[in-house]
């Protein structure tokens, strides 16, 4: 299997190849052409298992045939996390000309303000920071989402960001797409997937 057989642009083959990512990891040869395909996706994969460009190269692939701002968001519940999943989006997208902002806790709200303002396409923040920014950031809204990601869906639940979740998706469309990653499947997993995932396919690793 090759990231073209899995259907895959030109220019974002060339990227994992610049990555040196020679061939691709099981869960992105079963995450990556159902999401083509527009489905949701539920992944259930480690760290490691190359979750990140399993939901990221099919997203930059349709913000390629649609390229907006506020194009995507993508959950996750850590800083780190958050960092490391803007540096594949940006590492992945080079050849695509993507724009990304990352908005975590603990900083100043205004450089990320500023951010906001150049229309980036994809958005990676903790929860509770996006809402603040959705409260108070003057021009900032998710109207025209079409994407949205919860990585590590089990420790965004541990972490007690489930009401946060429940108000962002009352001011997202339903005319969306959503991918949900997670280590393990629990009750509370499971509920959150069947509160914001449209007849997902569900893979596993
Ligand atoms: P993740 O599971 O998304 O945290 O990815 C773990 C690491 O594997 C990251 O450093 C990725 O850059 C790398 N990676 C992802 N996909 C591949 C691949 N197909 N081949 C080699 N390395 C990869």
């Amino acid at each position: 299997v090759t990231f073209s057989s899995l259907g895959l642009i030109g220019p974002l083959v060339q990227a994992c190849t610049a990555l040196n990512y020679t061939r691709p990891t099981p869960i992105q040869v079963a995450a990556i052409p159902p999401a083509l395909e527009g489905k949701d996706v539920i992944g259930l994969a480690e760290t490691g298992s190359g979750k990140t460009a399993a939901f990221a190269l099919p997203i930059l692939q349709k913000l390629w045939d649609d390229p907006k701002p506020f194009f995507c968001v993508v959950l996750a519940p850590t800083r780190e996390l958050a960092y490391q999943i803007s540096q594949q989006f940006e590492a992945l997208g080079s050849t695509i000309g993507v724009r990304c902002a990352v908005l975590i806790g603990g900083v100043k709200m205004v450089p990320q303000a500023v951010a906001l303002s150049k229309r980036p396409h994809i958005i990676v923040a903790t929860p509770g920071r996006l809402q603040d920014h959705l409260e108070n950031t003057k021009g900032f809204s998710l109207r025209g989402l079409k994407y949205l990601v919860m990585d590590e869906a089990d420790r965004l639940l541990d972490l007690d960001f489930g009401p946060i979740i429940d108000k962002l998706l009352k001011v997202i469309p339903r005319e969306r797409n959503t991918m949900l990653f997670s280590a393990t499947m629990t009750t509370k997993v499971g509920n959150l997937q069947r509160a914001c995932l449209k007849n997902p396919v569900k893979v596993e690793v």
